[in-house]
């Protein structure tokens, strides 16, 4: 007997097959297409399949891609009491970034960035914490000292939310990759910058849009014993956290030596793509420093509030390597994602005091982005507009950052639910960081869209006489965020969101 439970398609098989026999048979010999089609599935009678596809797809919600957007959209769908069938590529098929077939998979930095009360990236880490969200507790359950920042062992961080979605009774993973945006039920795309290139082209077929592609760059990552702790130092800028950073103090020569090298050195050429749009604030160093002789020592190599303990003074420059991994073995050099070529880069780097005898245990790299034009193809509630079934969420709608990422996800999925359930969709409160992020990648007016991470120029301003009252800016900062989580604590209890175990304990 062929029930839901044992339904052996997925969806990409059917998409494909789908395509596949709409492009050989003509409309005409229907009988024709029956036949094929029943042949090629190994079942006798398609209209009980087709049947039980429909029905399957109705009550189900697809989420494709299993990463910081996906699990979280995957998790808030299956919490709120919908089916999910979440589809992962990774192990079958695979990023340039990806190196296992964990969900969730942090490629770069392990920093999930400022967890300091008022700041942009706290609010919004504090909105989905108060909203139940997978990856935040996971976060928590893996996290390193990263002084103010929240920095996960990355590892053990994907390990905790696969294990988390596999045990969950309402989500079904599906490793394959997905070619076809889905035409029936309701779909979360959130495959994110390394979208595989079937679905590229899928997608851009369905947004009409063919300005997808820039570029990212990966930090390096050196083993902590073999950084030379006679020369370089362990402090947090300011005094903030300790000593959870590694720092490596230069002078002004060392300085000058490390410049000329680094606008010297060779870079990967650019083979696949013609133009490159750097994104602003994940620029390659030799990219900053082509741009003034001074600009890295008021970037990535900034000094200020790093006094030397050797000297007492603030040294010329300083580059600061974080923790990458509990067992501390590993420390990210931080801001100095670049694409270089992996010798020059090696060669270059080592001139960092501190450095000379550096193991790397990953170089940086250049990394595609894929993105769609949100502000055309997008609602604030993130369906499409041209077919209110289909969400985007992640960084393929325009955000930059896992946390930022993540946000995306928390409100595709509850949207998705709501969709299924024939309820109007809602958007996240004006004041709140998930609200202004939603709003800005949906409807901001610009010719050249680019990628954004949180931060208080996104957030909605306070009114005038607020302002005159809090002149001072981290004042100001407070009462934003404090304004947007109370309104976010109002959202969130209108939502009346129960998870799903919760739900069945008052069922018993
Ligand atoms: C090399 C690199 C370095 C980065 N560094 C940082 C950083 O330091 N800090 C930061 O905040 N952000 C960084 N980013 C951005 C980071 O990728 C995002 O912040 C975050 O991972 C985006 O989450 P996502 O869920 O949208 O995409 P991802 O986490 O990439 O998840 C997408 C998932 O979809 C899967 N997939 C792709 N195509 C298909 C398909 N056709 N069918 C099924 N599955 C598919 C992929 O395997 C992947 O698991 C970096 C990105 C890259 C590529």
């Amino acid at each position: 007997m062929f029930t839901a439970s044992t339904y052996p398609w997925s969806l990409a098989h059917l998409c494909e097959l789908r395509s596949e026999i709409r492009n050989k048979v003509k409309v005409e010999s229907y009988k024709e297409e029956r036949k094929e089609r029943d042949e090629r599935l190994g079942f006798g009678n398609l209209t009980d399949c087709a049947k039980l596809y429909l029905r399957d797809m109705k009550d189900t919600i697809n989420v494709i891609g299993g990463g910081l957007a996906g699990v979280e959209a995957a998790w808030q769908a299956a919490r709120m009491g919908a089916k999910v069938r979440l589809y992962e590529m990774r192990p079958v098929a695979t990023t340039p970034a990806h190196r296992t077939d964990k969900l969730a998979e942090i490629v770069c930095s392990n920093s999930l960035k400022s967890d300091e009360y008022g700041s942009a990236p706290f609010l919004l880490k504090e909105e989905l914490r108060r909203g139940s969200s997978l990856v935040m507790e996971a976060a928590a359950a893996t996290r390193v000292p990263a002084g103010a920042a929240l920095s996960v062992d990355r590892g053990k961080f994907a390990e905790y939310i696969t294990e988390r979605i596999e045990q969950h009774p309402a989500i079904e993973i599906v490793r394959e990759e997905i070619k076809e945006i889905p035409a029936d039920g309701i779909s979360i795309i959130a495959t994110g910058p390394l979208t595989s290139e079937a679905l590229t082209a899928e997608i851009m077929r369905f947004t009409g849009d063919d300005q997808l592609y820039f570029y990212d760059a990966i930090a390096p990552i050196v083993a902590a014993d073999s950084i030379d702790m006679s020369i370089a130092f362990r402090a947090a800028r300011y005094g903030k956290g300790g000593d959870d950073y590694i720092n490596c103090p230069m002078s002004e020569d060392e300085y000058a030596a490390f410049f000329d090298a680094l606008v010297e050195a060779k870079s990967v050429p650019l083979k696949r793509f013609e133009e490159t749009h750097w994104f602003e604030s994940c620029l390659p160093i030799e990219e900053i420093a082509r741009r003034g002789v001074d600009t890295l020592r008021f970037g990535p190599m900034k000094p200020k509030g790093l006094p030397d303990p050797r000297t007492g003074r603030e040294p010329y420059a300083c580059v600061q390597l974080r923790q990458e991994n509990l067992m501390a073995d590993a420390y990210g050099i931080v801001g100095f994602q670049n694409h270089l070529r992996y010798g020059e880069q090696e060669r270059v780097l080592k001139l960092i005091p501190g450095l000379a005898n550096a193991e790397f245990l990953q170089f940086g790299q250049i990394h595609r982005n894929t993105f769609i034009n949100s502000p055309q193809i997008l609602n604030e509630t993130l369906e499409t507009r041209r077919s209110p079934n289909i969400f985007f969420a992640g960084q393929i709608t325009g955000v930059e950052g896992y946390v930022e990422s993540v946000s995306t996800g928390w409100l595709a999925g509850v949207n998705a639910v709501r969709t299924l359930d024939g309820r109007p969709l809602l958007a996240a409160p004006q004041t709140s960081a998930m609200g202004a992020l939603c709003r800005y990648v949906s409807s901001v007016t610009t010719k050249n869209f680019q990628p954004v991470n949180i931060t208080f120029g996104l957030l909605e301003p306070l009114p005038v006489e607020l302002r005159k009252k809090h002149r001072n800016k981290r004042e100001r900062h407070i009462v934003q965020v404090e304004r947007a989580l109370e309104d976010w604590d109002r959202f969130i209890g209108e939502l009346r969101m129960q998870p799903l175990d919760e739900k069945k304990k008052e069922e018993k």
